[in-house]
């Protein structure tokens, strides 16, 4: 091996909240491990740096979205993009983790070497096409789950007809003029919801076109308790009990829909129709074909789209595209839209591992064939870990659990002299997706992640409490993970 290899024990992919959070918790728990973050953006921030759209926010409260370990002191629950980035600066600034990362910098293939005992990563230098080699003892992927490069966009026959400006959220044009413009935007998940009321302010018309209604929630921006809490509790504690409480709505919220979705449904439905002027079709643009959080909800702070419906400033269509034509989109009803621009608010490509080739050996990795084990390690890939939060609360719930696991099993291995962990399936035991929401991009790019069980550490639960249970409370020690010495060959020199 080549001796001029930099090394480092762990080699995290992604300085996105989730890559962050794991250079913090690797600092503070394991503090003589080296470790380095590979961005192949220029700034961190992932998803909050990407996406540059108007309005762009999370729909998560912050109370929850943030890390445990920092308490997010904003007056908004619900936060801009800005802001989240502002708390991610400061959190990079205030642990020094700034150093670790190589920004430009792409990952693109790792392979596992049994012999040495560490994975061969192939970095390249984006600015310069360069390719080199790290290597590391773990490699921690907090590469997210989509696709950076280019969102997901059907195909609309009739495109090239198209006389306007055709713009997809992932691609905002700095300049995009949409003042006093007729705008049409396809879609109805998160992006669209949080685009209406953002485009309304300075558009002529903004028409939300939807295939289907998705549900729609109307919270408040600011959390009265949050705000209120730190003067009479103090800042810390404040904190640690609006994230509990928040953890608790979520999960009551979730399970409620889960258990009674008719009447979740119908209470939906009362909180929209309170929004709606007098004789709105509710059903007809509101009411989805599946049950509350068989997809994820769309939340919409202090109601702000349905304020700009009432205001005249927008509407929904649900109708399915025809063709698009020179003036704007014909519809299946025969119905044309008048457009000047059209936004393509139709969702993400998903892309597991950052479309990182993983290989051990030389043999490639089937990710699809592996099973996920307590949802941060991969059935018999050798000292591999990756960060996948919830998609039915905050995503960021699942860093602080995790990434202590990660490195309390680090700890373990050091004490008991190990060098190598993997988990290994007993026997033949029935998988099924990992992802289990319902949500059409999800089950387009099911196929590319990995399995899970039914049962134990093989199952991904998507529940804080049970991952708290499993992650936080429980061993590292388990049945199921294979732990190993290097093999005889002393390990290369290697700067580390
Ligand atoms: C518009 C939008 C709004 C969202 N709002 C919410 C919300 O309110 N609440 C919620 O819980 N979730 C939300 N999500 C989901 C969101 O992506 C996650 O919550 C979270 O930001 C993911 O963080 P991450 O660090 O895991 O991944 P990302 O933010 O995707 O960051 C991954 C990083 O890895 C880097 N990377 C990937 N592959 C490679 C590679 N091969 N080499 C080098 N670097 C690589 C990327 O450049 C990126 O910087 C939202 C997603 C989107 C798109």
């Amino acid at each position: 091996m080549n001796s001029t290899i930099e090394h480092v024990d762990v080699l995290i992919v992604g300085a996105g909240i989730s890559g962050i959070g794991a250079a913090y918790y690797l600092q503070k728990m394991q503090p003589a491990k080296t470790f380095a973050i590979v961005e192949a953006r220029a700034d961190i921030g992932g998803t909050w740096d990407l996406f540059r759209y108007p309005g762009i926010r999370s729909d998560s409260d912050l109370h929850t979205f943030s890390y445990e370990f920092k308490a997010w002191e904003n007056e908004k629950a619900i936060a801009s993009a800005d802001a989240i980035m502002s708390y991610l600066r400061e959190t990079v600034a205030e642990n020094g983790i700034g150093n670790a990362i190589r920004f430009g910098h792409k990952v693109i293939d790792a392979d596992w070497s049994t012999e040495d005992a560490r994975w061969l990563v192939q970095i390249e230098r984006l600015e310069t096409g360069e390719r080199f080699t790290m290597s590391c003892g773990w490699f921690f992927c907090a590469s997210g789950y989509y696709r950076y490069d280019e969102g997901f966009t059907p195909e609309f026959p009739g495109r090239e007809r198209f006389s306007g400006q055709v713009v997809h959220p992932q691609h905002w044009p700095e300049d995009l003029d949409y003042a006093g413009k007729k705008v049409v935007i396809i879609g109805s998940g998160a992006t669209a919801v949080t685009l209406v009321p953002a485009l309304a302010e300075a558009a002529g018309h903004v028409t939300m076109l939807q295939r289907s209604p998705t549900y729609i929630v109307p919270v408040p921006s600011e959390d009265r308790i949050a705000n209120t809490l730190p003067k009479l509790i103090g800042r810390e504690r404040a904190y640690a009990v609006t994230r509990t409480k928040n953890v608790a709505k979520q999960r009551f919220i979730y399970r409620f829909c889960q258990q009674y979705p008719r009447a979740a449904r119908t209470l939906i439905r009362h909180l929209n129709a309170k929004q709606l002027p007098t004789g709105y079709p509710v059903d007809e643009h509101f009411r989805p074909a599946y049950n509350p959080w068989d997809q994820r909800l769309c939340a919409v702070p202090d109601a702000d789209m349905f304020k700009a419906i009432r205001a005249g400033r927008a509407s929904v269509v649900t109708d399915r595209v025809d063709t698009f034509t020179e003036r704007g989109i014909r519809l299946q009803s025969g119905r044309e839209l008048d457009a000047d621009i059209i936004v393509t608010a139709t969702g993400l490509n998903l892309l597991a591992f950052g479309g990182i080739t993983l290989s051990v050996d030389g043999v490639p990795v089937d990710v699809s064939n592996k099973v996920a084990f307590k949802g941060f390690l991969l059935s018999d890939v050798p000292n591999f870990a990756y960060m996948f939060g919830y998609t039915n609360s905050s995503w960021t719930l699942k860093v602080g659990l995790v990434c202590e696991h990660f490195c309390r099993l680090l700890a373990h291995m050091d004490a008991n002299g190990h060098t190598v962990c993997y988990p290994q399936v007993p026997g033949s035991m029935p998988t099924r997706p990992l992802l289990g929401i319902s949500a059409g991009y999800f089950k387009r790019s099911a196929a590319q992640f990995p399995q899970q069980g039914a049962e134990g550490p093989w199952r991904t639960p998507m529940e804080y409490r049970a991952d708290r249970k499993m992650l936080r409370e429980g061993p590292v020690d388990d049945d199921h993970l294979r732990f190993a010495m290097p093999a005889s060959t002393p390990a290369p020199a290697l700067i580390a």
